[in-house]
């Protein structure tokens, strides 16, 4: 199809999609594919809104910085903090959101540092939330961290099935009922203890219980140490969506022990990377080029590649979850290949794939997109289906998913997931469009 040269973005536009420091104009990757999805109306409307950014260590604001962002960066500083405690703590990133920041601390063998934990609990009633698979492997560690030294606490945990498919209602209410029978009390702490179904659903819960308790993140997938534990969004599926049910509640802190990825399957991990691409395609060109060179040391487990990962990924979202906590705009751009990889997901029948697979064809199908709204040159097209295959991640969606089966999921809201269609010129019928990315 032809590009549509009145759809290019005004020179209004395109500068804030190159504010940050950190982004290099030589690749069009990290300046371009992010227009996809909802992001193109909503970045620009984010553009008279400087919302303040205080990362530690963070660089300068930039004067001619139309956003205001600065990038989020482990800095020395943090680093020397961490060490002169004789922390293992490696790396800690803020999330900026005034009294509701907090922090993520990275680092190996975390879970063998009570103070860690300790220092956010408040009350003397802890609820460790986790599942069947992950209760074995780490509960018992957790445990200890939060009573070690600490005689006055009392830990009860839910140990809830594990999968996709459980992250709804009736699991959740699994939750509510261990809370209530052990008469916890609005000051206690939740402590979600898995990968991103346990974090999401245990958000949710501390969110509702008692109209919200502090709540305490330990993500253990790499899906859930790049994304799912950072920025607030909890939830549980609906039959007819995924993540249909949910709200913005944020941790009192992030603990990545990097050490728990050793028992992770390597089909997790690469899951994981999924995401781990989506913030090289949107916003850290640098990172990209990182990417392209290093895909095979991720996916080898080399610690040092893995922890870099994490750190880059949580910075880059705890940049734009402070920017745009609730997703006003800016933030839409982390749903990068989301909206069909949603649609993938609950049309297959919820964890048939795993969510970064899904993701990995819905950013090649947004990245089609984009090439055919003539936002994108083939070279970028390339490129990301070049780390996309490199990750062994699906670059298309499954037969079962066809053409009819898409617009029956996603028909409801398809202006609305794609607004820029609005603008397509009268020749062009949305729907027929549509169809040629989803066929
Ligand atoms: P998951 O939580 O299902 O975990 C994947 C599997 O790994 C599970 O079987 C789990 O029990 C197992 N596991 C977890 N830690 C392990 C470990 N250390 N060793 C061995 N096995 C381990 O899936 P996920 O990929 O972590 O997360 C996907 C979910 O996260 C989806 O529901 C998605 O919607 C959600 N998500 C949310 C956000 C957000 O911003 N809230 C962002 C991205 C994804």
């Amino acid at each position: 199809m032809a590009a549509f040269p009145s759809l290019r973005p005004s020179s209004g536009f395109a500068p804030a999609l190159s504010a940050s420091p950190r982004r290099s104009s030589s690749i069009p990757a990290a300046l371009l594919v992010r227009r996809h999805d909802i992001s193109a109306v909503s970045l620009r409307s984010l553009s008279g809104d400087r919302l303040g950014v205080k990362q530690r260590g963070m660089r300068p604001r930039s004067s001619g910085d139309p956003l205001g962002i600065c990038c989020a960066s482990s800095s020395p500083v943090v680093e020397k903090a961490a060490a002169a405690a004789g922390s293992k703590v490696s790396t800690v990133v803020d999330v900026d959101l005034g009294n509701r920041s907090y922090p993520i601390y990275i680092g190996s063998d975390l879970l063998d540092e009570p103070d860690l934990l300790q220092r956010h609990v408040h009350g003397k009633g802890v609820l460790i939330v986790t599942n069947t698979t992950v209760a074995p492997l780490y509960l018992d560690k957790v445990v200890q961290a939060l009573t070690h030294g600490n005689p006055n606490v009392s830990v009860e945990s839910v140990i809830l099935p594990d999968g996709e498919k459980y992250k709804e209602m009736n699991t959740l209410m699994k939750v509510f009922d261990k809370a209530i029978e052990s008469r916890l009390d609005r000051r206690c702490t939740f402590v979600a203890l898995g990968g991103g179904v346990i974090g999401d659903m245990c958000g949710f819960a501390a969110a509702s219980f008692l109209r919200g308790v502090n709540f305490i993140q330990i993500p253990t997938t790499l899906m859930a140490q790049v994304d799912s534990s950072v920025g607030g969004k909890t939830g549980v599926n609906h039959p007819l969506g995924k993540n249909m049910i949910g709200t913005f509640y944020q941790p009192q802190c992030v603990l990545i022990d990097t050490d728990t990825l050793n028992t992770l399957p390597d089909r997790e991990l690469v899951s994981g990377i999924a995401e781990v691409i989506k913030y090289g395609l949107i916003r850290d060109a640098e990172f990209f080029e990182w990417q392209e060179k290093n895909m095979q040391a991720l996916l080898a487990r080399d610690p040092s590649a893995l922890a870099y990962a994490i750190k880059r990924s949580c910075e880059n979202k705890a940049e734009v979850v402070s920017l745009d906590e609730k997703e006003g705009g800016l933030r839409a751009t982390l749903n990068l290949g989301h909206t069909f990889g949603h649609a993938i997901e609950n049309g297959l029948g919820y964890g048939e794939w795993l969510h970064g697979e899904a993701v990995g064809a819905g950013t090649v199908m947004a990245v089609d997109m984009s090439r055919r709204l003539g936002w994108i040159d083939d070279s970028v097209v390339e490129r990301a289906l070049s780390i996309l295959q490199q990750a062994r991640l699906p670059t298309g969606p499954p037969d079962a998913m066809t053409v009819e089966k898409f617009k029956s999921i996603m028909a409801v809201r398809l202006l609305e997931l794609f607004p820029f269609l609005n603008w397509l010129p009268k020749s062009c019928n949305p729907n027929q469009f549509i169809s040629e990315t989803l066929g």
